[in-house]
């Protein structure tokens, strides 16, 4: 009987327990919701299936920044001018944050003042202009060098891909950033110079790269190069290259616009304002790897058109191109070359190639020739003002007319045979590639 007693007064208390929690439960629940504002449940529990405006909370919610109208604006605003700033473009970034007054907050005030910190710590550069440059890299080494007619020449004049992915870095490494002729030197309507200062973050060296005929030469072909440059689906620059074993592939490792492309979208500072390169196109072959001279109707408007699809493309992108004159030949570097030959040779060069590619003031001397006299003169004549020969002395003339930069090649002559002429950029040793044979 005790037993049942006991038992009689816990089933009580629990009981009580039960009631007491399930009147006070809904009151509870009934809180939530008003606090969620979410109408249906109220409307439930009050028993009115219309909420009065009174039902809406007055009090401001504290999840305030998604009720933000111009968050999204914003963040894609800040990404772009975080890669502005990371390219020392300051005042650029600057106005472009007070040319959209709405979005302004403390975030866009901070990046004014960074833009403005680091625009004020920027100094006077007074070293060397520095220029290198590369022919089309070898993808497959071992398709170049295999011993053929082509074997030296390659070896002697080509970079391979391998090696260009390990120069980039010990170039960003030692504090180059890629630079543009437009921030050293302008020229008037008259053709008269102007050059002028160049302010860098302390330690930082201006560096042009240069490729010299992107015009994938038919003679290339089987040889372990690229085939030709190509926009993909996602409108990338790409090189399309055939496989050693036939198939055809679309790469963004099979030269060196789509690689630098690359590497600048990871490191933004290592180009100035977005400059990337120049481009130097000859004009016996077509240009970009498209022989459209050996082409007709249909077919040549097409590759033509692709050609000037390639040249926005690589312009957007920061690159320039050059011209490399219209023949390559081997006059220019016997020097025997005359004056009139060099005008019909620009003629050539800008009737055809510049009719694609656009206006330029570039000239990339074929086999890195250059001349004082006559023929120079042909060259500004024709509206190119800036000549770039090639010597591994990093030297610059700066004429009233005219601006001359030397280029060093990067190639197995220099990286291989001529280290010393390279040690201002990177340590040849640690870049020449394991596939390049012995000379
Ligand atoms: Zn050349």
């Amino acid at each position: 009987m005790k037993k049942q007693a006991i038992l009689f007064f816990i089933c009580i208390v629990c009981f009580v327990a039960i009631i007491l929690l399930a009147t006070t439960e809904p009151k509870e629940l009934t809180q939530d919701f008003v606090e969620n504002s979410t109408p249906t449940p109220t409307a439930n529990v009050i028993g009115d299936p219309t909420p009065t405006p009174t039902d809406v909370p007055t009090s401001t919610p504290t999840a305030a920044p998604n009720l933000d109208p111009y968050k999204a604006e914003r963040d894609t605003m800040l990404a772009k001018i975080d890669k502005m700033i990371a390219q020392y473009m300051y005042d650029e970034a600057i106005a472009e944050i007070q040319a959209k007054p709405h979005l302004a907050n403390s975030e866009t005030d901070a990046r004014i003042q960074k833009a403005n910190d680091l625009k004020s710590s920027l100094v006077k550069y007074d070293g060397k202009l520095y220029h290198i440059f590369f022919h089309s890299l070898v993808v497959y080494p071992e398709l170049a060098f295999d011993y053929d007619s082509d074997h030296y020449t390659y070896w002697d004049y080509m970079a391979t891909v391998t090696e260009f992915k390990r120069i980039l870095p010990l170039l960003y490494e030692a504090g180059y950033v890629l630079f543009d002729y437009d921030y050293i030197v302008e020229f008037d309507a008259n053709g008269k110079a102007t050059y002028k200062d160049i302010y860098l973050p302390a330690g930082k060296k201006p560096v042009i790269i240069s490729f010299d005929d992107v015009n994938y030469y038919e003679y290339m072909k089987d040889d372990g190069f690229a085939d030709c440059l190509a926009i993909n689906e996602k409108g990338d620059l790409v090189n399309k290259i055939t496989r050693p074993d036939g198939t055809v592939e679309y790469s963004y490792e099979a030269d060196g616009m789509p690689i630098l492309n690359t590497f600048v979208d990871q490191y933004p500072d290592f180009s100035y304002k977005g400059a990337k390169g120049i481009v130097a196109l000859t004009g016996y072959e077509g240009a970009f790897g498209y022989n459209y001279t050996k082409m007709s109707g249909a077919e040549k408007d097409a590759a033509i058109a692709e050609c000037k699809r390639i040249a926005d493309k690589l312009k957007a992108d920061g690159w320039k191109i050059a011209c490399h004159s219209y023949t390559h030949k081997s006059s220019f570097t016997t020097e025997t070359i005359t004056a009139p030959e060099i005008a019909v040779d620009n003629t050539r060069w800008l009737n055809e190639v510049g009719q694609i590619v656009g206006e330029t003031n570039l000239y990339i001397s074929p086999f890195g020739a250059y001349f004082t006299d006559a023929r120079r003169d042909e060259w500004v004549k024709s509206g190119f003002t800036i000549i770039m020969p090639v010597y591994y002395i990093q030297d610059y003339y700066k004429g009233s007319t005219l601006m001359v930069h030397n280029r060093c090649n990067i190639d197995g002559i220099t990286m291989v045979n001529h280290p010393e002429r390279l040690t201002e950029f990177f340590d040849a040793s640690k870049v020449v590639d394991e596939k390049r044979p012995a000379r």
